[in-house]
């Protein structure tokens, strides 16, 4: 059994490997005590880790209502590119993910599970099939289980994008006037977790809430994986107990611990100053900041980074990672990017587009089929209030020496016949 109080919990027992069953199962001996899963669920307090921070137990509660041939969802798309947790959850122990969501298939009376990886990262995706292999060798009587690899996009990743696919090949979000909102494959009812909270399910089914709520806070429990990227030695992905200082996390990565800011959440997420890192990780400290963990990606911008040349970078990027079918992605989007171009290059343009960002966040806020857009646009009103020092520089004509440096931090896919900036 795993301990109480004590990390790793979710890589317990990782290598560079994935588990094999037989070792996952003497790594996660069940205590024998948890009569109750879906009310152990209740009790835990687990929010989902996907990025929504919705509590899983809700979710479940909505699907058991349903009625119908339901399926269960694992999403292992990881569509961020700075994020690299659930591939690396599902290459070392991906059986647990998979208990986790059996649990879940068996509280919402679902017959089918569905794990979905993004084609464009075959190893991880040919760990899941071996994982998938050998529990169907054993003849279990459960949920059959189905692996799924849809083409890799930022917004592929996307709940209803991803269950659009699964039903009809199509990788769009769907429009959803109200939430929380049914999904369906055909007419039956989904519910589609990301894999570390499908993992998490897998240890409270086992352990109980009282063993989970042991770790983190009392309003976000538990441990939480996350993705550092940006200024550390290299990317890296460690489980760390929720409440902990952002500060000591960044040591522990590696990472600079004398940051410019820090962008939590992901391209969708906002910035957190350099000097205010010492605030615990967990959600309840982070909404003093108008913050939350997000699904656990933690970007570090050092201090001779330009924030202004970061941002633009990444909402160019966002922009063409929109699936285009509603009017702020297709063209809102673009504008905001290129008003970050104006504001770059200085000058007059740039006094009119700063203040023409604003106008333009307002118009397309709330406007999409899905939060693509309002992701967007709170990284871009985040951008400007944490640099508007640099954007007071470019504007004058004095860009600080982080612009004209080749080198950047954020990591974003090069765009097909990206040209560079202006100081080339
Ligand atoms: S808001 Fe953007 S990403 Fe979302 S559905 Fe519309 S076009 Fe696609």
């Amino acid at each position: 059994m795993i301990e109480a109080h004590t990390l790793p919990r979710l890589f317990a027992g990782a290598t560079d490997r994935p588990l094999s069953l037989a070792h996952h199962e003497e790594v996660f001996q069940p205590d024998g005590d948890v009569a109750n899963v879906l009310e152990e669920l209740n009790a835990s307090g687990l929010i989902g880790r996907g990025g929504a921070g919705f509590p899983t137990s809700r979710k479940v509660e909505l699907l058991r209502n349903q009625r119908g041939h339901k399926y269960v969802v694992v999403n292992g798309m990881e569509g961020e590119p700075a994020a690299h947790k659930d591939f690396r959850l599902l290459s070392t122990n991906p059986h647990l993910v998979l208990d986790g969501a059996e649990m879940l298939a068996s509280m919402i009376g679902a017959s089918r599970i569905a794990v979905c990886v993004a084609r464009d990262n075959p190893t991880v995706v040919h760990h899941v099939e071996q994982a998938i292999h050998e529990r169907a060798r054993r003849n279990l009587r459960g949920p059959g289980i189905d692996l799924h690899t849809p083409p890799w996009r930022f917004v592929a990743g996307e709940e209803s994008a991803l269950v659009h696919w699964l039903d009809d090949n199509e990788s769009l979000p769907q429009y959803r006037p109200g939430r929380p909102h049914i999904l369906r494959i055909g007419r039956g009812p989904v519910l589609v977790d990301n894999a570390e909270t499908c993992a998490n399910v897998g240890l409270i089914g086992r352990y109980g809430a009282q063993w989970f709520r042991s770790l983190g806070t009392d309003d976000h429990p538990g441990s939480v994986v996350v993705s550092v990227t940006g200024a550390v030695q290299r990317p890296s992905v460690l489980e760390v107990n929720l409440g902990t200082p952002l500060r000591a996390i960044l040591a522990s990565a590696g990472a600079d611990t004398s940051p410019q800011a820090v962008l939590l959440g992901g391209y969708g997420g906002a910035w957190l100053r350099g000097d205010q890192i010492d605030t615990p990780y967990s959600n309840d400290a982070l909404a003093a900041h108008n913050l939350s963990v997000g699904a656990g990606i933690i970007a570090v911008l050092p201090r001779q980074a330009c924030g202004v040349a970061e941002a633009h970078r990444v909402v160019r990027w966002m922009a063409h990672e929109s699936a285009r079918q509603c009017g702020p992605c297709a063209f809102g989007l673009p504008a905001l990017a290129e008003d970050l171009f104006a504001v770059l290059r200085g000058g007059r343009d740039g006094v009119v587009a700063i203040a023409r960002l604003q106008e333009r966040c307002g118009v397309i806020e709330g406007r999409g089929a899905c939060r693509h857009p309002d992701g967007v646009v709170r990284f871009v009103r985040s951008s400007i209030d944490a640099f508007a020092a640099d954007i007071d520089d470019h504007l004058r004509g004095a860009p600080c020496a982080g612009a004209q440096s080749k080198q950047r931090f954020l990591s974003v896919p090069t765009l097909e016949h990206e040209e560079d900036l202006i100081w080339e």
